[in-house]
């Protein structure tokens, strides 16, 4: 059995810690200190630590965990990440030994050049698990810092392939802000309008909004749903044009989320 557990960081950030009750992995750990004091708490030893892009508030506890518990790092091959043990690209089959895993990389960049996220397919448990940093976020996406709109629409293109059953860990607990915004665009979605009471109700009681899932995702958030005729429709209208394309439509949503 792996348990997935989210430490709270900063903050809004998550460092997601898998674990099978000795042995743990941990998620872009942007500080150490939770991480460490969680580990010890439990009992765990720490053998791996994924990141997915090379942004401080993802890495900054690797060096500090790497030395305390001499455990591997595993990061993106295309971004600029110290102390890495092993760099990945899309595509590539990463298979751990302490927990039993097949790790698959997904390259997704956009919101850095070389941000990759890690799947892990239904074998030793019963769900699809996708842990993607600041690529997806529930009801929103990460900023354009690097990337193009077109890399980024790709990049979600492949995520929007995976089973509707894959659970999503993203890294940032951003929701109720991107649901607001998701609300202007579709203010007649009712399972966005079910999903925000979700949500709210949770961060009321302190309990985080994530995970999320491929298939909620699909119909609240409004990046992933550039395909819809009501998005297009209120696209169309706010640029005065037509005929657009769906990586247009998509840029012209990121655009309106960065200035909401
Ligand atoms: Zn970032």
């Amino acid at each position: 059995m792996i348990s997935i557990t989210p430490i709270p960081a900063f903050n809004d950030n998550y460092i997601w810690l898998l674990d099978n009750g000795e042995q743990a992995v941990v998620i872009d750990p942007g500080c150490a200190q939770p991480v460490e004091e969680y580990l010890e708490q439990k009992k765990l030893i720490l053998s791996t630590i994924l990141v997915t892009h090379h942004h401080a508030d993802h890495t900054g506890g690797v060096r500090q965990l790497k030395q305390k518990y001499q455990c591997k790092v595993h990061g993106p091959a295309n971004d600029p990440v110290s102390n890495l043990d092993d760099s990945h690209k899309d595509g590539d089959l990463l298979t751990l030994q302490s927990i039993p895993l097949t790790i698959e990389v997904i390259g997704v960049p956009g919101h850095t050049r070389g941000h990759i996220a890690w799947f892990i397919a239904a074998t030793a448990h019963n769900e699809n698990l996708l842990f993607c940093g600041d690529t997806l976020f529930s009801g929103g996406c990460g900023r354009l810092f690097e990337g193009s709109a077109e890399q980024m629409w790709h990049s979600l293109q492949k995520f929007l392939a995976l089973p509707d059953n894959t659970k999503i860990y993203p890294a940032h607990e951003y929701t109720l802000s991107n649901l607001r915004f998701a609300a202007t665009l579709e203010p007649e979605n009712q399972k966005l309008q079910q999903y925000q009471q979700q949500v709210a109700l949770n961060r009321q009681e302190n309990r985080p909004s994530l995970p999320t899932n491929l298939l909620i995702e699909k119909e609240i958030n409004p990046f992933l749903r550039e395909k819809s005729s009501t998005v297009i429709n209120v696209i169309e209208n706010r640029l005065q044009r037509s005929n657009l394309t769906p990586v247009e439509v998509f840029e012209e949503i990121r655009h309106w989320k960065d200035i909401f």
